[in-house]
């Protein structure tokens, strides 16, 4: 017989089957904790014994619950992105629950850019795509949650707009957040607690908030499943291959009009026309690039998909929704960007198709480098 068992630290049910959901314990740790009465979540256990925060996913119904909230308070909202996934990394309906609050974007992975890339382009291009989904930052900063860059410089752009106000970090999981607010809590010198008591009312889980000053916090939500992040599509060991886990170290094809480069099998090129050049891919150092004629390309990604063309395998392949093909001619030197991929940089006056699995968007801006 079992009994439906609870976490004494949020109060999300316990279960064994998702290492990434509400009220997760593995089963090697589950009889003891019962033994000792002292059921916590796994989440809930590494925040009491290493005041690390783990990010969980929500159901999409208690995520509008805190979206709601969030709208309703007078706080500035810090919006942390993937640099290399833009669109996944929009939180579905973020501009309806904003309300007045400002927004202050932080784009996370900076240390993946090359040295080349100036940073300025790049936050340029972040308030841009920003406002074409109608968000309208106060400001962009980036940083390097994982490396340690530009934590000291968010603070103080976080000081300057919150006047005197509380704090929500809002963000989708897999674009760093949780790293960030472990940075941030080393660097908030004298915090030998992270205070974790009232919860968000309506939803299962405890707010994190970390004291800004006496009266002020800074609020860590739980970041929302974006549905339409390559991320999703991936086993872990796919996505280190697909998504940068380094420095990216450009790579350059002369290509001729007519031929087709595969990104992996999770992506495609087709160089349609203009002048034999040089095409600059800026994906993962490992990602596997081949080249092929654009006439055979339907064909040998119908053979290859799975097995030459990986990732994805035979069997991520069977959960990845089919390629979709957009056309782009370029007005300038611009990049055709892959969301959660890279990027491909291409000449002025070319006619390029980028082919991405459906929900993945593919764009152009202007060369970054
Ligand atoms: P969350 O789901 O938003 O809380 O994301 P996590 O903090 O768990 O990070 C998601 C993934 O991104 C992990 O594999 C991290 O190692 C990686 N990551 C986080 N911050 C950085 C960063 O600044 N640079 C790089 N290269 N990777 C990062």
């Amino acid at each position: 017989e079992t009994e439906a068992l609870y976490c004494i630290g949020c109060g999300s049910l316990i279960q064994s089957d998702n290492p990434d959901g509400l009220g997760y314990v593995p089963t090697s740790a589950l009889k003891k904790q019962v033994e000792t009465k002292e059921l916590y979540c796994k989440r809930c256990f590494r925040l009491r014994h290493y005041n690390e925060v783990s990010d969980v996913s929500l159901t999409d119904d208690d995520f509008l619950k805190i979206l709601t909230q969030i709208g309703d308070a007078d706080a500035l909202i810090v919006n942390v992105i993937d640099i290399f996934d833009f669109s996944g990394s929009i939180i579905p309906g973020i501009q309806r629950y904003v309300g007045k609050n400002p927004i202050l974007m932080v784009g996370n992975k900076e240390d993946l850019l090359p040295k080349s890339l100036k940073r300025t382009k790049l936050k340029d291009w972040i308030r841009q795509s920003a406002n074409i989904v109608g968000l309208r930052p106060v400001d962009v900063a980036l940083v390097s949650a994982g490396k340690n860059h530009g934590i000291a410089t968010l603070l103080s752009l976080i000081e300057k707009y919150r006047e005197g106000r509380d704090v929500y970090v809002v963000g989708v999981t897999n674009v760093g957040k949780s790293t960030l607010i472990n940075q941030i809590i080393k660097q908030q010198t004298g915090i030998s607690e992270l205070i974790t008591t009232s919860r968000f009312p309506g939803t299962t889980l405890d707010k994190i908030e970390i004291p800004l000053d006496d009266e002020h916090l800074l609020i860590d939500t739980p970041g929302i499943i974006h549905q339409h992040q390559m991320a999703h599509f991936l086993s872990g060991k796919e996505l280190n291959i697909a998504s940068p886990q380094k420095e990216i170290k450009p790579r350059v094809y002369q290509l001729n009009a007519g031929q087709t480069l595969f990104l992996g099998g999770l992506a495609r090129f087709d160089y349609i026309s203009g002048e034999k050049d040089g095409i600059v891919v800026y994906t993962d150092n490992n990602l596997m690039l081949h080249r092929t004629k654009l006439e055979n390309a339907d064909t040998l990604y119908a053979k290859h998909v799975g097995e030459l063309l990986q990732p994805p395998s035979e069997e991520t392949l069977k959960k990845i929704p089919e390629l979709v093909r957009f056309e782009f001619k370029t007005a300038q030197k611009s990049d055709l960007v892959f969301s959660g991929l890279g990027w491909i940089t291409i000449p002025t006056g070319a006619v390029v198709a980028g082919w991405a699995p459906k929900g993945v968007s593919v764009t152009i801006r202007r060369a970054m480098i």
